[in-house]
C-alpha cells in the first residue's frame, strides 16, 4: 500500500497514556500506540511525534498549585519528556528505532534538539519524539506539534484524541452532536470549534498545515488515516 502522506507528526496527548486510569502511564496503552506506530513505519511513513504531559502535570492551574504559571509551564515541559521517554521505550521494545530530542537541553537522556538533524534522523526511518514542548512557558504542546511540524516540512499534522473527529458540539455531553468530514481554517473560527489552542491553529492556518482529528484508540485508525481514508476530520 502506498501512504498518502509520507511524512507526519503525531500529536497524542499526555491524557492517553492514563488509560483507565486517572493519572500516570499506563504500559497497555503505551504498548498498544507502539503498535499504531510501528504499523505506519513498516509501510515507510516518516514519523515525528510530538506527546503532551498533561497526565502528569499541567502549568496552567496556578490558584489550585500555588506554583507561578511560568515555573508550572517549565515543570509541565519536563513532564513531557518523561511521556516521550516512556514512549520511545515503548517503540524500540516494539523494534522501532527512535531518537528523543529536547527543547530543554537535557543531554543525557535526550539530543537537544536540532531541526537538521531531526529531519535527517526521519530520512533514516527513525521516528523522532520531541519532548520539552517548545522549550518556553505560555504554549502548549498543539503549539509544539504545530511548530515542529512546520519546521520539518510533514505533511501533515495528526492528533490523536479520544473523539472520532471534530463535532457540532461536544460528543461526550451533547448527544445531538454531528461530526465534520472536513473543514476549511476559515470555518473553524467562524463555527468556534475547538481544535487545537489559538496559537497552534494559527500557525497551521497560516503555513497551509492540514490537520486531522481522529481517534487513537481505535486499532488500525492511524494506519487508515496515513493511507488517505476517510477517517477523522480534516481542517485544510
Ligand atoms: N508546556 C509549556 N510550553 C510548551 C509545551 C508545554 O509550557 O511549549 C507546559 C504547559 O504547562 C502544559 C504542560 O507543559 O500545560 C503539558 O502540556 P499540555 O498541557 O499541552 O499536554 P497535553 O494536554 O497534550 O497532555
Amino acid at each position: 500500500m502506498l501512504p498518502k502522506y509520507s511524512r507526519v507528526l503525531l500529536k497524542l496527548s499526555g491524557e492517553s497514556l492514563m488509560g483507565d486510569r486517572n493519572f500516570g502511564i499506563a504500559p497497555q496503552m503505551l504498548e498498544q500506540y507502539a503498535k499504531e506506530i510501528k504499523a505506519i513505519t513498516d509501510i515507510g511513513v516518516q514519523v515525528a511525534i510530538v506527546i503532551g504531559g498533561g497526565n502528569i502535570y499541567r502549568g496552567m492551574n496556578e490558584a489550585e498549585t500555588g506554583i507561578e504559571r511560568a515555573q508550572g509551564d517549565y515543570m509541565g515541559m519536563l513532564a513531557t519528556v518523561i511521556n516521550g521517554m516512556a514512549l520511545q521505550a515503548a517503540l524500540e521494545k516494539a523494534g522501532v528505532n527512535t531518537r528523543l530530542q529536547s527543547a530543554i537541553k537535557m543531554e543525557q537522556v535526550a539530543e537537544p534538539y536540532i531541526r537538521r538533524k531531526a529531519i535527517r534522523h526521519l530520512e533514516k526511518g527513525r521516528v523522532v519524539i520531541f519532548g520539552a514542548g517548545t522549550g518556553n512557558p505560555y504554549f502548549t504542546t498543539d503549539t509544539a506539534g504545530s511548530l515542529r511540524a512546520i519546521e520539518i516540512d510533514a505533511d501533515v499534522i495528526l492528533k490523536g484524541t479520544r473523539v472520532d473527529g471534530i463535532y457540532t458540539a461536544d460528543p461526550e455531553k451533547d448527544a445531538t452532536a454531528t461530526r465534520f468530514d472536513s473543514l476549511s481554517f476559515s470555518d473553524v473560527i467562524s463555527r468556534n470549534l475547538k481544535v487545537m489552542d489559538m496559537t497552534a491553529f494559527t500557525l497551521c492556518q497560516e503555513n497551509q498545515l492540514p490537520i486531522i482529528v481522529f481517534d487513537m484508540n481505535r486499532p488500525g485508525n492511524l494506519r487508515d488515516v496515513v493511507a488517505g481514508k476517510k477517517v477523522g476530520t480534516l481542517v485544510s
